[in-house]
């Protein structure tokens, strides 16, 4: 048994007169007339508690896709239970078994599953059929493939051996349960974060995001049916402050594996912090959280090019990305073409309904979030800081739409140039050509983060120099291409300062982190 180095899953076009295309249009119709309940799986059954939560579309909120059950203490402890009961089974497993079981669900999930999970994540996640593509089909098959390969590779690894002793490496699961906390805006996290420690033997608690719940629930059916043994993860949708004090502070909790916002996982360091004496391991902290995310351009810099980068780094998926554009620092010399080309794309983007495919945006997944992006827009509309020169127009009367803005700020330490917004908003800051070295600074000081940037330079020097300059402003960096869509395999993910511990989803760091070796000498 040899697994081969992966290939990425081809991403599907979605043609017109395709028949993925149809496929996905008779499904999308199918989950709008068919409401459904989803119960929580706490050790392989069905479970349902008394409290309920609606699931509706975000372009259009007044149609239901139906309800699912939330956690309470009781279910939560139930599941902390479920996954203890099925640890020692599923650790003592040999690998390889394990492994087929995430490599059948790939099969499942790009085979006989895929306009069903496509339609899902662009029904509850509001994205088009592209953006759904790329997440819940390619990005989580790449996930279940990739990781039990990097995991065989991570095994082969064993110590030297001398004369008369036998040294080796056991990779055992940690000392306990993981518990997968995930957020709403890429599908594949949900399914990468709840597998990637089970794979090497741990058993979890997997807790989706309110509004990703739909989605979720049908990657949790198929790990099922491709054979996952009951109790290894259990999929508990339940509130954040529950599951912090029930599962969080539980001794055998021995991992969490979290994305989400820096704030969210500051307060589980926190509580973690607080609860350490009652552990029976340290748990292992892995987060991927925030981003600020920038592009910036030399006055070397293709226009073409950046304007691009742009468009679809900041309004794909409506900037709900961790990666997405939201701060550009664009030299003088270069501003006004680049304004003509800006103008002219934005004016071109159509927004409304996922079923129309050619939409290139949605709605933003709530009214929160609705209500957070216009909080930003309208502080930039009195402000004297700044100006808005595209859209900032918004409208919740039919779904949570919120126009591609762009904002010119008169300083780079304007509001919405350093703080996370995760909407369809942009920021640039027009720097003074002889003032390269400041806006640099500029953009490596200007808020926590580190997670996603990119350069535009056709000039080798600057690139060099920019590059250095920023060199923990991102943990992916772009040189002449847009700060998102990362390939598992490809690009390994993740962001440090305040984006992360920089585990990298999807490669044999992050891997690593859900074993704990034993090291063993054997006198022969
Ligand atoms: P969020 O922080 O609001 O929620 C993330 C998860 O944490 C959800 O499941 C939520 O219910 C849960 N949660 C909330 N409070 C909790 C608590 N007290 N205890 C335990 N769990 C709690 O994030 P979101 O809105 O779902 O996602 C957007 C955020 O995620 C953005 O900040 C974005 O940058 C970040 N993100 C980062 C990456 C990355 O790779 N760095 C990837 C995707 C998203």
């Amino acid at each position: 048994f040899q697994i081969p180095f992966p290939k990425n899953e081809p991403v599907k076009a979605y043609m017109p007169g395709s028949p993925e295309k149809e496929a996905l249009q008779m499904e999308l119709q199918r989950q709008l007339a068919n409401p459904i309940e989803i119960p929580m799986i706490i050790g392989g059954k069905e479970v349902r508690s008394e409290k309920k939560e609606k699931m509706i579309c975000p372009h259009d909120h007044k149609k239901e896709l139906g309800e699912y059950y939330i956690a309470g203490e009781k279910e939560l402890l139930m599941a902390v239970e479920a996954a203890e009961a099925a640890k020692e089974e599923w650790e003592n497993m040999p690998w390889e078994h394990r492994a087929t079981i995430f490599l059948k669900a790939a099969d499942l999930l790009t085979g006989k599953y895929r306009a069903k999970i496509a339609a899902s994540c662009m029904l509850v996640q509001s994205k088009n059929a592209y953006q759904s593509e790329i997440d819940i089909i390619c990005e989580l098959a790449d996930f279940l493939r990739f990781n039990p390969y990097y995991v065989q590779e991570i095994y082969k690894q064993q110590p030297n051996s001398t004369d008369g002793v036998w040294n080796r490496v056991e990779y055992r699961a940690l000392d306990g349960f993981v518990a997968a906390i995930t957020p709403f805006n890429f599908t594949s996290i949900g399914g990468n974060l709840s597998t990637a420690p089970a794979m090497v033997g741990n058993t979890v608690l997997w807790k989706p995001s309110s509004t990703a719940v739909l989605s979720n629930y049908y990657i949790m059916q198929i790990l099922m049916e491709a054979g996952l043994p009951a109790g290894v993860i259990n999929f508990v949708p339940s509130r954040g402050v529950d599951f912090g004090n029930v599962v969080i502070s539980h001794p055998k909790m021995a991992g969490v594996h979290f994305t989400g916002s820096t704030n969210v996982f500051n307060g589980i360091w926190k509580q973690v912090g607080e609860n350490l004496n009652k552990y029976v391991t340290y748990p292992r902290l892995v987060g991927e959280t925030g981003g600020k995310d920038f592009i910036f351009a030399h006055e070397s810099a293709d226009v073409e090019a950046l304007a691009c980068a742009i468009v679809l780094g900041a309004f794909e998926y409506q900037g709900q990305k961790c990666s997405a554009a939201s701060r550009a620092y664009i030299p003088e010399s270069l501003w006004s073409k680049l304004k003509g080309r800006l103008e002219e794309e934005i004016g071109k983007i159509k927004m409304g309904d996922v079923c129309d495919f050619t939409n290139l945006m949605n709605a933003v997944i709530d009214q929160k979030s609705f209500k957070n992006s216009q909080s930003y827009i309208n502080y930039a509309k009195e402000s004297k800081d700044a100006e808005i020169i595209m859209g900032g127009g918004s409208d919740d009367s039919v779904g949570y739409f919120i126009e591609p803005t762009v904002i010119l700020a008169k300083t780079p330490t304007f509001k919405t140039m350093v703080e996370e917004i995760f909407g369809p908003i942009i920021t640039i800051y027009v720097y003074p050509n002889d003032k390269l070295d400041e806006a640099l600074k500029d953009c490596d000081t200007a808020t926590p983060y580190g997670l996603t940037g990119a350069v535009f330079a056709h000039d080798r020097a600057a690139i060099i120099k920019i590059a250095k300059a920023l060199d923990h402003a991102a943990g992916n960096f772009y040189i002449n291409d847009k700060p998102t869509g990362a390939v598992v395999g490809q690009q390994p993910f993740g962001g440090s300062r305040g984006s992360g511990t920089n585990d990298k989803a999807g490669s044999a760091i992050n891997l690593y982190r859900w074993m704990s070796q034993r090291a063993i000498k054997e006198t022969l």
